[in-house]
């Protein structure tokens, strides 16, 4: 039970590693002295409390827990809480506020904590472990690396009084399942903020993201006619059959000239193997670059026909995520970002149009200046090969820090 993963036993190897963070960073070389100074060993085993606490989008206490970390991460320090219950059975959602109390438009910081790992990920297949800069566990990179420093980063800022605008910091339960139930709270506080900063792992070497793919997701379900497949073989009208076809129309849509890509990566149809099935279902995810193909795609998929009336055809979904596209106000914001980075001294490189979608989708499609792949470096997300880099962690919360105190 995720119950478990927050209980602290006695001993060194309380966190089920070899070494507590105190030790880890006394034996580590592979970073620099400076970042090692920078980290201090409470707040690293804070993250290693953090991996340790598992939080898949479903199981609301696994996400209500690591709710509780970051309330009592802020304890103590001048930010206000707020905490809104999920709906639909998910977890919380945290809008923390510090930083000057004017009405003018604020610096929206996103996070989400959910995680894609089934619990007993980190007890097993995905142990919380170090190699070398490596950091290996359940949602390490994805995102619970970047959320947790851009935390600390916002923490300090806050005591500091450095803030250089309003500062709001919403932490979400949904993003893994397309965020259904903080959509409306990301826009509106998107909406009220002059710039937004999103905290999804860095890309190949630490590039941050200024434009992503829009994301679609449908539901496919085909009905036929149920009949053994011996003796009435030929009053059956074959579920499967009828869904293969319907998949290879879908998948004809993919056209990678103009970045559009369909996929059907699950099918479940037939109840035994030697019953003509009367029911197949299918999801489909859709990519596109562009709201126009968005829009399109959209039509196309949604106006499926099935190839005989022997068949009902029933496809629901759309567009979840529009496409995030650079504007002239996200390319000034990542210059801004870069000058901050090249003072702190590393170079802050841009990743080419991303495929995978996330909230910054939202705020960008609203006009809002979005930097996106602020969190932590790393490779393996939703992957067993999970692992951020920790050697990214001190550069990139100063980055943090110092967009939100210069962002104006
Ligand atoms: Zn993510």
């Amino acid at each position: 039970m995720a119950v478990a993963s927050l209980r602290r036993e006695p001993g060194g190897d309380h966190l089920g590693l070899d070494v507590s963070g105190e030790e880890w960073l006394a034996s580590a070389t592979i970073i620099q002295n400076e970042d090692i100074m920078s980290l201090s060993s409470p707040s690293l085993d804070t993250l290693f409390t953090w991996i340790r606490t598992e939080s898949p989008t479903h199981d609301r206490a696994g996400v209500n827990m690591m709710m509780d970390l970051v309330v009592a991460q802020m304890q103590d320090a001048p930010v206000a809480v707020e905490r809104v219950a999920g709906g639909q059975g998910l977890g919380d959602v945290l809008v923390l506020r510090a930083g000057p109390q004017t009405s003018a438009p604020g610096v929206l910081v996103m996070s989400h904590l959910d995680t894609v790992h089934p619990v007993g990920t980190v007890e097993a297949e995905l142990p919380l472990r170090v190699e070398g800069d490596r950091l290996y566990g359940p949602g390490i990179y994805d995102m619970k690396g970047g959320a947790w420093f851009a935390l600390e980063a916002f923490k300090d800022v806050a005591r500091r009084g450095s803030a250089a605008r309003p500062m709001v910091f919403l932490v979400t339960p949904d993003e893994e399942i397309g965020s259904p139930i903080t959509r409306p709270m990301i826009e509106e506080l998107g909406r009220r903020s002059a710039a937004v900063l999103v905290t999804e792992p860095a890309r190949d070497g630490g590039q941050i993201v200024t434009a992503r793919k829009g994301v679609g997701r449908f539901d496919v379900h085909v009905e036929g006619r149920p009949a053994h497949a011996g003796s009435r073989h030929k009053d059956g009208r074959n579920a499967v059959y009828e869904a293969a076809r319907q998949i290879l129309a879908i998948e004809a849509l993919t056209d990678y000239g103009r970045g559009i890509t369909t996929t059907v990566g699950m099918v479940s149809g037939g109840t035994a193997v030697n019953t003509i099935p009367q029911h197949c279902r299918f999801p489909v995810d859709l990519r596109v670059e562009t709201v126009a193909d968005g829009e399109a795609v959209t039509a196309a998929i949604l106006g499926l026909k099935p190839s005989s009336p022997d068949f009902r055809l029933t496809v629901t979904g759309g567009m979840n995520r529009p496409p995030y596209e650079r504007s002239e106000a996200t390319s000034r914001l990542f210059d801004n970002a870069r000058s901050l980075a090249a003072e702190i001294g590393f170079d802050l490189v841009s990743a080419p149009r991303v495929g995978g979608g996330s909230d910054g989708n939202f705020t960008a499609a609203l006009g809002i200046p979005t930097l996106d792949g602020l969190g932590i470096d790393g490779d393996g997300a939703h992957t067993l090969q999970e692992y951020g880099l920790i050697s990214s962690i001190a550069p990139r919360q100063k980055l943090m820090t110092r967009l939100l105190e210069t962002l104006c």
